[in-house]
């Protein structure tokens, strides 16, 4: 009984998908897909960035769906039909596709990235290191990290306001980047604070290269909204040998950075064992 039963609800479901009921289904793929090609078009038209090239596209997909529904009125051959129909079907899926690709790059960017400099966040920094730290690991080379931090922050925003602050943060942002290697990496770590990872660096090559760092900000004033804004940093260094534990390595550069703090800022200083060295005066801790 139960057999007959399973038999007859199979063939039913067979008859359901009959011919006819194909072409609706296809019908249905088409249109959702058009549906959601017409949403996705009228989101990127609205976002703030709109890629280039949306409206020559918006053009070719409502030009290429009306071919699609004038054939579809006027009965073109079978074979005409499913070819232009499976074209007009793979250009949109292809189309909503690369949004999609698109915005997960974007989602990617934003978990990496630091939207006000476009310097890597610390998540970022950690990605952009494996395989050179893995390097550093494997052949025992030194790593090197410059931790700095923008002198009396505070006394900027309150004199300029927090929008030109905003500014002398993504201005220094852009002048580490061009003193930096290009096997160098930056981050944007904190309010106004930088990270630079070096790898096979070591400790007194990082030293001078903080230097210049230093130096370079103290001696250009940075021009912002018409405004002559000097600036000037402390900077941390800090050197592993071999494999490197990023976050101590970068706490180790923080400490040192206080250092130079404490030394009277605007000046470079490292850990190493013992004694503190700090580049103009000597602090006791
Ligand atoms: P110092 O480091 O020399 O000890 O003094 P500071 O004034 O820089 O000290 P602190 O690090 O405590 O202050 C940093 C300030 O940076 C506090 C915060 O209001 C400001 N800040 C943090 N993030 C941003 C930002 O994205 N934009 C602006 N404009 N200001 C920020
Ligand atoms: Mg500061
Ligand atoms: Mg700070």
């Amino acid at each position: 009984m139960t057999v007959a039963w399973g038999q007859r609800r199979k063939t039913n479901s067979m008859d359901e998908i009959s011919p006819e009921n194909w072409v609706y289904i296809h019908y249905g793929l088409i249109l959702s897909i058009t549906t959601a090609q017409v949403v996705v078009v009228y989101l990127l038209r609205k976002s703030t960035h709109p890629p280039a090239g949306l409206t020559l596209y918006t053009v070719v997909l409502v030009a290429s769906f009306l071919g699609w529904a004038g054939l579809t009125l006027f009965h073109a051959e079978t074979i005409i039909y499913a070819v232009y129909s499976s074209a007009y079907a793979l250009v949109t899926i292809g189309f909503l596709g690369s949004v999609v690709v698109e915005y997960q790059r974007h989602l990617i960017a934003l978990a990496t990235e630091d939207p006000l400099t476009r310097l890597l966040n610390r998540r970022g920094l950690s990605e952009a290191l494996n395989v050179s730290l893995a390097t550093a690991a494997r052949h025992s080379l030194s790593t090197s990290a410059i931790m700095i931090d923008i002198d009396h922050f505070k006394k900027i925003n309150d004199n300029f306001g927090h929008d030109t602050g905003d500014l002398v943060i993504r201005q220094i942002a852009e002048q580490l980047s061009t003193m930096a290697r290009g096997s160098d990496t930056i981050a944007r770590v904190g309010g106004e604070e930088y990270l630079l990872v070096l790898p096979d660096t070591q400790l007194n090559a990082a030293r001078v290269l903080a230097e210049r760092i230093r130096s370079t900000i103290d001696e250009n004033p940075l021009l912002v909204n018409r405004q002559t804004i000097h600036i000037t940093v402390s900077i941390g260094v800090a050197c592993v040998e071999g494999a490197v534990n990023l976050s101590e390595l970068s706490e180790s550069a923080d400490r040192a950075m206080y250092l130079a703090k404490r030394g009277g800022r605007n000046r470079v200083a490292s850990l190493e064992h013992k004694p503190v060295q700090i580049t103009t005066e000597t602090v006791n801790t």
